[in-house]
């Protein structure tokens, strides 16, 4: 057992949902640090280091969503949003503020323990990792050789198209909100234009998935933006 356990900060003031939380994530070799407030929880989060952090949103003296505005400038944590708050305006806030992901309670263990896996792997992962090479499915990506594959067949992608397609991959399964990708592809000017991204997904699902109608790869989240699947 060379590396440590990683670290959960389990943010919740609910007593018996942080019980809950707590044994499992234990039970499944994590090490987990908690607290019922956000004041607490904002000075653990800087103080005790973790690897990832389960935020809840609705906190006795403050909103999750504050938290992740004051955490973000000090840390690239990975932040998982746990919140009984399912409607899409949360979402898209929560991801705007820098959050990694989203579940709405209530949501299964496995579940939860999948996307902080996912997590792990993406602040393993950092985002200047240009040597590496994706793959899902038939398609991989090679980021060093900026080339695109299904299958053996070499996908020619435009360089708008592999922009895109690389912003998603480099934090696969994370969710993008349409203003991020606008604002990463495009160029803070050009955050309103949604429509070109429409217009781009169609045309990468066109390119990348057996059935662009149902896309099993460039996977929607409605109302706030788009995700890359990565299993
Ligand atoms: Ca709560």
């Amino acid at each position: 057992m060379a590396t440590p356990a990683p670290v959960v900060l389990v943010i919740e003031d609910d007593p018996q949902m942080r019980r809950v939380l707590v044994a499992a994530l234990h039970n499944h070799g994590y090490h987990v640090v908690e607290s019922g407030t956000a004041r607490e929880g904002l000075a653990q989060a800087t103080g005790r280091n973790p690897d990832v952090i389960l935020l809840d949103l609705g906190l006795p003296d403050g909103d999750g969503l504050d938290l992740t505005r004051k955490l973000r400038p000090k840390t690239r944590v990975p932040i998982i949003v746990i919140s009984a708050r399912g409607q899409e305006r949360d979402k898209l806030a929560a991801f705007d503020l820098g959050a990694d992901d989203y579940l709405t309670k209530p949501f299964s263990l496995n579940e939860l323990l999948a996307r902080i896996r996912v997590a792990l792997r993406h602040a393993m992962a950092p985002l200047g990792a240009e040597d590496a090479v994706f793959t899902v499915g038939d398609v991989r990506v090679d980021l060093g050789l900026r080339r695109v594959f299904r299958g053996t067949e070499e996908v020619h992608l435009t360089p708008t198209e592999y922009k895109l397609l690389a912003t998603l991959v480099r934090q696969a399964g994370r969710v993008f909100t349409h203003r991020q990708l606008l604002e990463t592809v495009w160029g803070a000017g050009q955050i309103e234009q949604t429509h070109y991204l429409r217009v781009y997904m169609a045309q990468l699902r066109h390119k990348l998935e057996p059935d662009p109608a149902r896309p099993r790869l460039l996977v929607t989240e409605p109302g706030v933006g788009y995700r890359l699947r990565d299993e």
